[in-house]
């Protein structure tokens, strides 16, 4: 990956030659050629979020958050590459410069502000709880402890439930959320906590019809930011798009389509800088 600045410096410039050119020039011009690329980190088994099919496309919100913001900077869809971000890995994955931006159902925190930047938030979602659809045993919270509660390493969800949520509750860390999904389903854990967005794409699924239900507990506030390199000028520009974003109605268009087949109850829009704690 060529660091974006030098890829957008690039892109400008042909751009400015192929004006310079002017009529009649016709080489598909654009900020792609050239082989310019953007990196974009994301989930890759989140369905409505950031999803991988089988035949090898990219779905979900933050896919189309991602895919709106690089037009923005300059890049057409086709010249994103996408990169699986897992929980645990994301601040790493910017500081090494592996990634231009990470779109990952990335929670705005304190620990990892000191070691990247957040551009957002654009979504606030909730932790919740995914369990059995047979199991009436989990009510309330307090009900975790004592359950095996799965949760993916480098999750907020994960801290949250140490911290606070289930101290007592044995706490499963998972590398992603598709082997609590498989723990769940074959009994090796109780319960599944992440984001109720998360969950709500999880329960969703066709092969999963029937089989979970949601607890419905709002553990926390979740406040989706989009991740960039410590000190980048990518987040002033990032802003800027999710603004545009919102205001003409991209957003809400990208919600309905992908949160609309879970029957996810979204918060709406968030203002621009304002973490709700
Ligand atoms: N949004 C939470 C987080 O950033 C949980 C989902 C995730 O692991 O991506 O940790």
């Amino acid at each position: 990956m060529k660091p974006l600045k030098a890829t957008v410096a690039a892109a400008t410039a042909v751009v400015l030659a192929l004006t310079a050119a002017a009529c009649g020039s016709d080489d598909g011009g654009g900020a792609g050629d050239g082989g310019d690329k953007i990196t974009v980190g994301i989930k890759f088994d989140q369905p409505g979020l950031g999803l991988k099919t089988p035949d090898g496309k990219y779905t979900g919100f933050d896919i189309d958050v991602a895919t709106y913001v690089a037009k923005e900077l300059g890049f057409e869809p086709g010249d994103i590459e996408w990169k699986e971000a897992k929980s645990a890995d994301r601040e790493t994955l910017l500081q090494r410069g592996d990634v231009d931006f990470i779109a990952a159902t990335y929670s705005i925190n304190d620990e990892r502000a000191k070691k990247v930047d957040f551009a957002g938030p654009y979504l606030l979602a909730h932790q919740d709880v995914l369990v059995r659809a047979d199991d009436n045993s989990i009510k309330r919270p307090e009900d975790l402890n004592n359950k095996k509660l799965c949760s993916v390493t480098g999750s907020t969800s994960a801290q949250n439930v140490k911290d606070r949520i289930a101290p007592k509750a044995q706490l499963q860390e998972y590398g992603g959320y598709s082997e609590c999904l498989t723990g769940l389903e074959n009994r090796a854990v109780d319960a599944l906590t992440t984001d109720d967005s998360i969950l709500a794409g999880y329960a969703a699924q066709p092969e999963h019809q029937g089989k979970f239900k949601l607890g419905g507990f709002k553990l926390s506030n979740e406040n989706y930011g989009i991740g960039v390199q410590k000190g980048s000028d990518l987040k002033n520009r990032i802003n800027t798009a999710l603004e545009k974003m919102v205001s003409d109605g991209s957003w809400d268009e990208a919600v309905k389509k992908n949160f609309g087949p879970a029957n996810y109850k979204n918060e709406p829009a968030p203002k621009i800088g304002n973490i709700v704690k």
